[in-house]
């Protein structure tokens, strides 16, 4: 299961690079709160585990990005 964070400036969703299987492991690994750059905009910023959310389906994901750029 991959861990994905929503860009705070684009949208786009930034996958976690950590090898977690879920929020508690990652809080334990890099703390509640921890920075996050996205790839797409390049813009850093700081993420809670909160807003981490579990992507199970790569296909719905990409949808759903693209979606979220039309709205930008
Ligand atoms: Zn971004």
């Amino acid at each position: 299961m991959k861990l994905i964070v929503k860009c705070k400036k684009c949208r786009n969703n930034i996958e976690l690079k950590n090898s977690v299987n879920d929020r508690a492991e990652l809080a334990r690994e890099r703390g509640n709160e921890f920075n996050l750059k996205c790839d797409e905009c390049s813009i850093e910023n700081k993420y809670h585990v909160n807003d981490v959310k579990a992507n199970e389906s790569n296909c719905e994901n990409r949808k759903q990005s693209m979606g979220n750029r039309y709205l930008v």
